[in-house]
């Protein structure tokens, strides 16, 4: 019997410590730069506070603020709890609820008192009354309760929400609370050892919204205060500077200033493009269909809606139904007063994806090994019936159209076709300006099919993007565990815009159940029948998204091939009308998207509003233009404009217009 326990140490060395020491003892024991540096621990891989007894021989591994993710994580906990704290300090007849950490901060729900709801103006106050409860450097410690014990504290406080939250817990649990001085809260932590290893400049409070008491629209309405909250202030700065950059390119925005689409509520979430917005579709179309002709692809159109036989034989109907709108396959009884919809309807259903339909294509006539592979595309239009709490400009949408394409191969064939589809990802994503990075999620812990089959499928996608020489660093190369569709690994493209932000598009999985569930099969070289592999591929994702996110990227300034509107013709004076007819006409015959500005106005004002509608070139001509037969070019974003002879001007403008594909 020994009372000393061993620690063994991420560097493989072990320590022996007395019984009941703690990792913060470990720190102390390894160097006071450590014991400072020491946020919280790992302990058997669990994050554990510092100052928590190890219960027997662990694994440790001490958390710095060189951990990011782990202490990130711990200190918007703690922005919150000292958020809540401020508040009953200011207030003290505010009521807690609950406060969780968000992916760039940290919010927290209160009843608010005799005062009423919280609003902008409160959120300096509590700032400062934040940073003296950071700078009073307050041990936060843990302590286990059992239930009762809790809710009487509760009820003597007059925490109406935290009793009847801890009267539903099971009544033997023992609860965790963390005290920061008189100052409590019902929580699992972990938490930082105090509040003074938070930095009182990296954080600050954003917002205000109305929130339910248990998100339910039944119960007493709180008022949620929102933060967001970093290490240290650089971080905080940088990210503040990211927001204000985003708002700026936010494509509902410049949706509205270019006058691209619009969205209203009687068809929620549905797109409403404008002329200028679907010339942007109409280019990246164009764009896609030379893409596909030369990968050999055929594209193919089919049925928006199905019978819901259909929907059931490919497993929506089960898994997948409450996000697909139904419809009666009947007309309507409007005549008489009666029901509009009968019980005798068969259901219909609008496609959720395109994928059953190209399998239904494969099955028309016989199939023979030497037909594969076949490459089915389609920009399929798809509706998912999504909540409206979930749905965000073009980004997230209920009607949106996919650049899809399944391809029918046989085995020896995936290597060699996700390969291809690697190289037709990267020549598209290098066209449009980006940067990406390339992940394999692997199989989900709830899947389909046996583990021999996930071994090949994994295998397979790996191998081909090693082959495309992409499973680099560079390219981000990295393996999800977990993160694969329940029936097939996929291979996701994530690409990087202007500010750094990161968006999933592409993806291409192998998926060997959608072709056992609709029975589809080819002729083997041995005259048997095979069933054959399915890729889902997309490079978009959809053209509402890939929209948006390009307008982000672009910050409007679209590249000029789409641009809905390449020049403007603007006159200074009414004399030199005839002559801006004349160019116009002259650009437009060329393939230039071109429209004249005759109005009246200033041409400083006119400067200003196409730079607004985000115009990249402006063609300005007055008296002394239209008799040399020049133009003076001012393009986006250039201060100085340049006069050249039409003939040049229009040239170089056709260049530019060429999309890259075709250069
Ligand atoms: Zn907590
Ligand atoms: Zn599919």
């Amino acid at each position: 019997m020994t009372d000393m326990l061993k620690i063994s140490l991420p560097d493989g060395s072990v320590r022996e410590m007395p019984a009941g020491s703690t990792p913060a003892d470990v720190a102390a024991a390894i160097g006071p730069g450590l014991a400072k540096a020491a946020l919280a621990a790992r302990v058997d891989g669990e994050l554990r506070d510092l100052a928590r007894p190890f219960e027997g021989d662990a694994e440790l591994a001490l958390v710095t603020s060189r951990d990011e993710g782990d202490a990130l994580e711990l200190a918007r906990h703690d922005y919150a709890h000292v958020l809540a704290e401020a508040v009953q300090a200011l207030w003290p007849d505010t009521q807690i609820t609950f406060g969780p950490a968000t992916e760039d901060g940290f919010y927290y729900d209160f009843a608010p008192g005799e005062r009423g709801p919280f609003g902008e103006e409160d959120l300096p106050v509590i700032e400062a009354k934040m940073r003296e409860i950071v700078a009073a450097d307050k041990p936060l410690v843990r302590e286990v309760w059992t239930r009762d014990q809790l809710i009487a504290w509760f009820e003597q406080q007059g925490e109406r929400f935290k009793a009847e939250w801890a009267a539903e817990l099971p009544e033997d649990e023992e609860l965790t609370v963390y005290r920061s001085g008189d100052w409590l809260d019902m929580c699992r932590g972990p938490h930082l050892p105090s509040t003074g290893k938070l930095d009182p400049q990296a954080f600050k409070l954003t917002r205000v919204a109305g929130a339910y008491w248990r998100g339910d629209q039944k119960n007493a309405m709180l008022s949620r205060i929102y933060g967001t909250g970093w290490l240290n202030k650089k971080q905080l700065d940088a990210h503040l500077l990211r927001l204000e950059e985003a708002a700026k390119r936010d494509h509902r925005k410049l949706g509205q200033e270019m006058d691209l689409f619009h969205l209203q509520s009687e068809a929620h979430g549905s797109v409403f493009w404008h002329p200028r917005g679907y010339v942007i579709w109409r280019e990246l179309e164009a764009y896609m269909r030379r893409a596909i002709d030369g990968g050999g692809y055929q594209e193919v159109k089919t049925p928006q809606v199905m019978d819901a036989r259909q929907w059931e034989q490919s497993g929506h109907w089960g898994k997948y139904r409450e996000n697909m709108f139904v419809i009666p396959d009947e007309v309507p009884n409007v005549d008489d007063e009666g029901p509009i919809v009968s019980d005798a309807a068969e259901w219909m259903a609008l496609k959720p994806m395109n994928c059953p339909a190209h399998i239904l294509i494969f099955k028309q006539g016989i199939k023979s090994y030497r037909d594969l592979p076949l490459r089915l595309y389609e920009n399929g239009c798809c509706h998912r019936n999504e909540p409206n709490g979930a749905l965000h400009g073009l980004m997230r949408v209920r009607q949106f159209t996919q650049d899809d394409a399944h391809i029918f191969c046989r085995e020896d064939q995936i290597v060699d076709e996700v390969r291809a589809f690697c190289a037709l990802a990267d020549r598209i994503y290098r066209d449009f300006g980006f940067r990406y990075e390339i992940k394999l999620a692997l199989r989900p812990e709830v899947r389909f099919g046996s583990e021999e089959v996930w071994d090949l499928a994994e295998a397979e996608l790996r191998e081909a993007v090693v082959a495309a020489g992409l499973a680099t660093a560079e390219y981000g190369w990295e393996e999800l565990p977990g993160e694969g569709a329940f029936y097939a690994p996929k291979l996701e493209w994530h690409l990087t815009d202007a500010i750094g932000r990161t968006w999933q598009v592409g993806t291409i999985q192998s998926d060997r159940v959608l072709p056992e569930r609709l029975d589809a099969t080819y002729i083997g070289e041995d005259g048997e029948r095979h069933r054959p592999i399915m890729l889902h591929r997309a490079i978009f994702g959809s053209y509402e998204r890939f929209i948006g996110i390009l307008v982000e990227h672009y910050a409007g300034k679209l590249p000029l091939w789409l641009a809905p509107v390449q020049a403007v013709v603007a006159t200074i004076v009414s004399d030199a009308d005839g002559y801006a007819s004349d160019v116009t006409a002259r650009l437009k015959a060329a393939g230039i998207r071109a429209e004249p500005d005759l109005r009246n106005e200033k041409i400083n004002y006119k400067v200003r509003e196409h730079s607004v509608g985000k115009v990249p070139h402006l063609l300005v001509v007055g008296k002394r233009e239209a008799e040399e037969g020049t133009v003076a070019l001012r393009t986006l974003g250039e201060q100085q404009q340049r006069v050249l002879a039409l003939d040049e001007a229009i040239a170089l403008l056709k260049a530019e217009a060429l999309p890259p594909d075709l250069r």
